[in-house]
């Protein structure tokens, strides 16, 4: 047998990567947007349709594994 499993036991932190984003004005509303997902050249709040500004945002980076742990039903016999 030569299956050798690495075990990382160190904490990994994720890697953050800094994107651009929409946010909303207002300082009560927590709404924002990716940059990249906006078409408008200015956007407006989907919440309480204020302005928008520009901005910027860290968040951790997203690796696109695929593996969806997604239990649609299960089997029974
Ligand atoms: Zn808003």
């Amino acid at each position: 047998m030569s299956t050798s499993t690495s075990v990382v036991t160190e904490e990994q932190k994720p890697d953050l990567e800094q994107i651009e984003i929409w946010k909303c004005k207002a300082t009560e509303c927590k709404a924002w947007v990716r940059k990249e997902f906006v078409t408008e050249a200015v956007p407006t709040c989907p919440l309480c349709k204020g302005q928008m500004v520009r901005s910027y945002k860290h968040v951790p980076v997203t690796t696109k594994k695929g593996n969806k742990k997604f239990l649609v039903g299960k089997k029974r016999f």
